[in-house]
C-alpha cells in the first residue's frame, strides 16, 4: 500500500468517526461501511427471478421455467429481449425517484451496488453498444442530466466505452408519460425517436438502458428506429418494471 492510499484510507475512516455511512432510504446508520443500504431496506427489493416471460421479461407468478407470456406469442416487439432487474416497489422507486427528479447522487452507489448482484446482468453478453434512452434536448437542458446514461454507467461499470449518447436521439418533446394507457403512450411516442450516424448502427448488438419498463412503448420506438438502421439484436435493460404480475 502506497503512502497515498494509507492516507486515503485513514481519511475515510476519519469520515466514517465523523459522519457514520447511513442508509440511503430510511436513513438510519447502516453499521457496516462494505453495504451501502441497511439490511431491512435490502430485505424489501425484489429482485426479480424466474420465471418470467423469455422475450419481455414480462413476472410470472408461482414457480417454473422461463417461457413466452401471451402477449409476445400474439404481438410482434421490436426489441429481442427484455430484462428488468427489479419489481417496482418503494425502495427501488425511491431511489429512482431521488435520482431522476430530485437529482440526488447520493443513492447511486447503492444503485449499482444491487444491480450487481441480479443474476439477469448475466443475459447481457457483451453488446456492441450501450444506448440510455435519450431525452429531448430540452428536457435534457431543463433536468441537467440524463437518467438513463447515469444507470447505463453503473450498469456496465467496466464497458463505459460502449455507451454512446450521439446515436439515438428524441426528436419529439413528448409529453410525460405517467397517467397515459398503453394506447396513448404508443401514439404519443410514433416516431419519436431518430438515429444518428445509422452505419454505426448497423450489424450491431445494441442494448438499451432505462430506469422503468412500463408498457413498453418507449423500448419499442427505440427499437423500432434502431433495427430500422439495421441493428443487428437490441435488447433493454431496465432498472426496474412497474407492470402487475401475470
Ligand atoms: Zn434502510
Ligand atoms: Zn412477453
Amino acid at each position: 500500500m502506497t503512502l497515498k492510499d494509507k492516507m486515503n484510507e485513514m481519511l475515510t475512516a476519519g469520515l466514517d468517526l465523523l459522519f457514520p455511512p447511513s442508509c440511503p432510504c430510511c436513513k438510519k446508520m447502516t453499521g457496516d461501511n462494505d453495504r451501502p443500504l441497511c439490511r431491512e431496506c435490502h430485505s424489501k427489493l425484489q429482485y426479480i427471478t424466474a420465471p418470467y416471460c423469455s422475450c419481455c421479461g414480462k413476472v410470472f407468478s408461482g414457480c417454473g421455467d422461463n417461457h413466452l407470456c401471451g402477449d409476445c406469442l400474439k404481438s410482434s416487439w421490436a426489441f429481442d429481449m427484455v430484462r428488468s432487474l427489479f419489481a417496482y416497489e418503494e425502495i427501488i422507486a425511491g431511489l429512482i425517484h431521488n435520482l431522476k427528479y430530485a437529482g440526488d447522487m447520493n443513492g447511486l452507489d447503492t444503485i449499482e451496488w444491487i444491480c450487481a448482484q441480479s443474476a439477469l446482468l448475466q443475459d447481457f453478453d457483451s453488446p456492441d453498444i450501450i444506448l440510455p434512452v435519450p431525452l429531448h434536448k430540452k428536457r435534457l437542458q431543463q433536468r441537467g442530466f440524463n437518467q438513463s446514461l447515469i444507470l447505463a454507467q453503473k450498469l456496465f461499470p467496466n464497458d463505459k466505452k460502449k455507451i454512446r449518447v450521439d446515436l439515438l436521439a428524441r426528436k419529439a418533446n413528448t409529453q410525460n408519460q405517467t397517467g397515459l394507457s398503453g394506447t396513448e403512450r404508443r401514439k404519443n411516442l410514433k416516431n419519436a425517436f431518430s438515429v444518428r450516424n445509422p452505419y454505426k448502427i448497423a450489424g450491431q448488438k445494441a442494448v438499451l438502458i432505462d430506469d422503468v419498463f412500463t408498457t413498453g412503448s418507449t423500448a419499442n420506438e427505440c427499437a423500432k428506429a434502431l433495427k430500422a438502421t439495421g441493428a443487428k439484436r437490441v435488447d433493454v435493460l431496465t432498472v426496474c418494471r412497474a407492470d402487475k404480475f401475470v
